[in-house]
């Protein structure tokens, strides 16, 4: 259909399929465990558990655990958490790259051997400078010559522990005036003395990225290998690898574009920095952009894929307007969203022409007649209640069409009321209660028509509930740029008020989704809320300024 929008991924894959290169599907999506995934991975999971569904393929669960100072057990379990809350299953094909640490060594032998690799012992200083830069061709290491026995020598005595970090790297012997820097004899394994959370102390040489990721695909026999645009670059030493070792069923490499979003960071570095800097309260505080942020904030599953379906799959790096994921969200939240009602800035008001002790029970459906949902409860009304003092103004413009000295306006649900006095504290002047009259023949729409509907709570039966605003973490567009993070912060990024809720809300439970008229979407919050005493967070606002 015209709506679906671009994949040439599956359209590679069609046509692998269809030409009998490919007999079948395998992806995998390779996260390093060093920090939470955040909704730009939602993209890369989504792409690549889709296509091997799609396919009838699997899709690998790869742990990239090369890196042992940066990754822990923690990330490791939070990954696979937020994968299968997105909706997505590994069919018991998780592994780690670190499972293939012997296979690498003896890989890595394998390409001494056959005079493909070799021990430098150039500084990293020196390193750089011998490397050359784009418009000019590097110089060879004094090293690149050793022999095959010096280089096996070494490499084994690396890993025997013998030398300190830094003292020796490996690197592929390939082209050091390459135009493409990446085939300047990079670097494929590492000397690093630290313990990996996995393999403990066995291991103080590491395969480096390329090496290692290369590899560990082909190992898991992987057909489409997909990654994001910046490892372009890499491709031809992914492919050199591969071919040096002469390797067969080989995978392939294909680049996509990342997914951006403005007044967001899709870099765990980053984000590591928010949270170390305690700038919010943890990975999954609700105004991350991680999966667990989102999660917490009350974005479903259902919201985010569909947020990935919509933008596609590009060529061409792009930055999506954060709008249309809120549109998203709200689309999705709507028919899931009982609606009720809670007054968040509470201003009194006191119906005279209600009895003294009365109180109705009124029938409230949760839903609108467009969301054909069945379900109601009752909201009691009394003479006391509290409005939003947001829906008052003493000195209203021509267009105002909530209340007023002497106006009228609907409280939902129930009776048009009328403004007759307003309640000044003495000496502040602010307003402290409104006096109104009732109209018993407008209940539940009837009567007349008045222009505003306003949500409102009986003050004898609201329950007292903690209402957690949140904005946009960054309030600026890109944020990154400046030299010093905090100076791109929106420091009203969470707002916490005490709200006034209708009582059904007192047994509302974590992981609950409701609409407050007229507020937002909230959402129970599952880490602190308590029986008998839920937390809402606000998971976004109504108004949509998504423009089609
Ligand atoms: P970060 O810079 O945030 O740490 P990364 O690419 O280093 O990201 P990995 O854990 O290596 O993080 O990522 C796992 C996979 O997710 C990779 O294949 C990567 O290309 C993909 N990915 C990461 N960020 C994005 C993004 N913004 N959009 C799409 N895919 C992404
Ligand atoms: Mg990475
Ligand atoms: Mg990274």
């Amino acid at each position: 259909a015209s709506s679906t929008p671009s994949n040439f991924i599956r359209e590679i894959i069609e046509e692998d399929l269809r030409t009998g290169r490919r007999d079948r599907v395998v992806t995998r999506f390779p996260p390093e465990p060093n920090g939470y995934l955040h909704i730009g991975h939602a993209k890369a999971i989504c792409l690549n558990f889709g296509m091997a569904r799609e396919f009838g393929g699997v899709c690998h669960l790869r742990l990239d655990d090369t890196n042992p100072t940066t990754e822990d057990i923690e990330f490791v379990e939070a990954i696979q958490r937020d994968v299968r809350w997105l909706g997505f299953d590994w069919a018991e094909k998780k592994f780690h790259a670190s499972d293939y640490y012997e296979q690498i060594y003896e890989f890595t032998e394998a390409l001494i051997l056959r005079g493909k690799a070799y021990v430098c012992s150039l500084s990293e200083e020196d390193t750089r400078k011998y490397r050359g830069t784009i418009s000019e061709a590097g110089t060879p290491s004094p090293y690149r010559e050793r022999t095959v026995e010096e280089n096996l020598d070494l490499l084994r005595r690396m890993r025997k522990g013998e030398f300190p970090d830094g003292a020796h790297v490996v690197r592929a012997k390939i082209d050091m005036a390459n135009p493409n820097m990446k085939l300047r004899d990079p670097p494929i394994v590492r000397i690093r003395h630290a313990h990996h959370f996995r393999t403990g102390d066995t291991w103080c040489i590491y395969p480096l990225y390329d090496f290692a990721h290369a590899l560990s695909d082909w190992i898991e026999g992987i057909t489409h290998s997909l990654c994001t645009l910046e490892f372009e670059n890499n491709r031809e030493l992914y492919d050199w690898f591969l071919e040096a070792l002469e390797l067969g069923n080989r995978p392939k490499q294909y680049e996509f574009a990342r997914l951006n979003l403005t007044y967001m960071l899709m870099s765990k570095r980053k984000l590591l920095q928010l949270v170390e800097k305690k700038f919010v309260s943890g990975w999954d505080d609700p105004r991350m952009w991680t999966i667990a942020g989102l999660r917490r904030r009350g974005y479903t599953p259902e919201a985010v894929r569909n947020l990935c379906e919509r933008v596609g799959v590009a060529k061409t790096n792009s930055v999506v307007d954060v709008a249309l994921l809120d549109h998203v969200v709200r689309e999705d939240l709507s028919p899931r969203s009982p609606r009720v009602m809670c007054v968040l800035n509470p201003l009194k008001v006191v119906i005279e022409s209600w009895a003294e002790g009365e109180v109705e029970q009124l029938d409230a459906p949760y839903w609108p007649a467009d969301i054909g949902k069945e379900g109601s409860r009752k909201v009691p009304l009394s003479r006391e209640i509290y409005i939003e003092r947001d829906d008052f103004m003493e000195n209203p413009p021509k267009d105002w069409h909530r209340l007023a000295p002497g106006g009228e306006v609907r409280l939902r649900h129930g009776y048009v009321i009328r403004c007759t006095a307003v309640e000044k504290d003495e000496t502040t002047g602010e307003i402290v209660a409104l006096r109104c009259t009732h109209d018993p023949a407008s209940r539940g729409g009837g009567g007349r028509k008045v222009k505003g509907t306003i949500h409102w709570v009986s003050v004898a039966h609201a329950q007292e509930v903690e209402v957690r605003l949140y904005d946009r973490l960054f309030a600026v567009e890109q944020p990154g740029v400046a030299e010093d993070i905090t100076t791109e912060l929106n420091s009203n990024s969470l707002v916490v008020v005490r709200g006034r809720a209708e009582p059904s809300l007192a047994e509302a439970k974590a992981g609950e989704h409701v609409q407050f008229e007229r507020l937002g979407f909230f959402f129970v919050d599952p880490v602190d809320s308590r029986d008998g005493a839920p937390i809402f967070n606000r998971t976004v606002a109504l108004k949509d300024s998504w423009s089609k």
